[in-house]
């Protein structure tokens, strides 16, 4: 009897047919490309509106189920997995204190989701996206569990993946060896072993925070990373990275200074280290105080004033809405943030001569593009890196290459000044590669 087609597609959008608890034949845009799994979903839909219209199920709210706030925090209950907490968490923090999260499902489009993306402030396009992806998970757990039986509105075509800024070269996230050492001395005491840990073996902030004095070997100098904050690691394995003879002092003090704690970095009282705390503005800082400035702000502080103005040096300067009035210097340094310290371990390895394949060891990639991400290869260091290679070529070979020959021994059939046994003997004489 069943001779209309479940699956059919418009463009590259599979659609479903079914019928609906009120019995009316519906169609339904999926998000899948798998036909199969397009007519597992209608079917399930349709068994759904059956047992509704048999009274079995409740009927879907007529407002369409209540709104986007509530769709996210009924899918949060159902996450499990070592990344749950966080992902509620960035729902918590990005979706429900959004006005969008008040907007039923019903209200919900497309475009709604595109505004509210490019709203979120102060968040990088990678975050951007994760949360772009809880969303469109919300509404296809919705759609299997039969809590909501519209389409996903996160389309790709109708809502975009936010792109990936293109990576500002002048604004390299991570610091020179010189840099290190000035900024090491400014930090204080307390995050100075922190910071020279993660330099050296690149580690994430929360397993630098989740390490236990346990995990640390000073004997076979080897470090277990088996932890992010209180759970497992991002790619669910313990990994050991190897602790380069000049860290050793920095985990001998913060042995010496965790004495009778489980954690190697743990707060103020003993508990795992507050996520809260900045250490970015720690960072930063720092990085002030070592006089690694990139500019500087001049600001009125009269009441009412918001003269503001940005200049290179910090030069006593007066506000011109209150002359008289001297402005306050504030030293900004670059745009850095503390998981900068995992992008330097990476770069400043690669350029002590680590090759790439080591730092992905360290980095614990599973792949080299990830790698290379991390890895900031500046004009002036590469400029010296060539200057490895030698090739030896005869410069007898170069000097009668240019067919624009000196004045003086030019001649005019165009012959070569040098002949093939000269040519060999300077050939010896030239000087090989230094480094080899
Ligand atoms: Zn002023």
């Amino acid at each position: 009897m069943r001779q209309r087609k479940r699956v059919f597609s418009r463009g590259s959008v599979l659609y479903i047919r079914f019928r609906d608890a009120d019995g009316n034949l519906v169609r339904k845009a999926t998000n899948t490309d798998d036909p199969r799994k397009a007519e597992e979903l209608a079917i399930e839909l349709e068994a759904k509106a059956l047992r509704q219209r048999r009274g079995l199920e409740p009927l879907p709210a007529k407002n369409g189920g209540g709104t986007l706030g509530d769709l996210m925090l009924k899918w949060g209950e159902t996450l499990t997995g070592p990344s749950a907490n966080g992902t509620r968490a960035t729902v918590a923090k990005h979706v429900l204190e959004h006005e969008i999260a008040r907007l039923t499902l019903q209200q919900l489009r497309p475009s709604d989701l595109v505004n509210f993306l490019a709203d979120l402030k102060g968040i990088s396009a990678a975050t951007k996206n994760h949360v772009r992806g809880h969303i469109s998970r919300a509404f296809n757990t919705a759609a299997l569990k039969g809590w909501w039986h519209g389409a996903n509105p996160v389309d790709k075509t109708k809502v975009p993946r936010v792109p990936v800024e293109e990576v500002d070269e002048t604004e390299f996230a991570y610091l020179t060896t010189e840099e290190i050492r000035r900024v090491c001395a400014a930090l204080a005491p307390k995050y100075r072993p922190r910071f020279a840990v993660s330099v050296f073996c690149a580690l994430r902030k929360g397993e630098l925070h989740g390490l236990r004095r346990k995990d640390v070997n000073l004997r076979t100098r080897r470090l277990t990373i088996a932890r992010s904050w209180d759970r497992v690691p991002k790619n669910k394995k313990l990994e050991i990275v190897p602790i380069p003879t000049e860290c050793s002092p920095w985990f001998e003090v913060a042995l010496k200074d965790s004495e009778g704690h489980e954690l190697l970095f743990p707060g103020p009282d003993g508990k795992m280290f507050s996520r809260d705390v900045r250490l970015a503005e720690v960072l930063r800082r720092a990085m002030v105080k070592a006089g690694i400035v990139d500019h500087w702000k001049h600001y009125c502080r009269k009441h009412g004033c918001d003269h503001e103005e940005q200049r290179p040096d910090s030069e006593q300067r007066t506000c011109p809405k209150h002359p008289g009035t001297k402005l306050w210097a504030k030293g900004v340094p670059r745009t850095i943030n503390w998981h900068a310290t995992r992008h330097t371990a990476a770069t400043l390895h690669v350029q002590a001569g680590a090759s790439q394949a080591v730092v992905q060891r360290l980095l614990r990639h599973s792949t080299p593009k990830q790698t290379a991400r991390y890895t900031h290869l500046r004009a002036d260091w590469l400029g010296g890196e060539l200057e490895r290679l030698s090739l030896g070529i005869d410069p007898a070979i170069i000097d009668s290459t240019s067919t624009q020959q000196p004045a003086s021994s030019a001649n005019d059939d165009g012959e070569s000044r040098v002949d093939a046994g000269t040519s060999a003997v300077q050939s010896d004489n030239w000087p090989r590669s230094s480094t080899g």
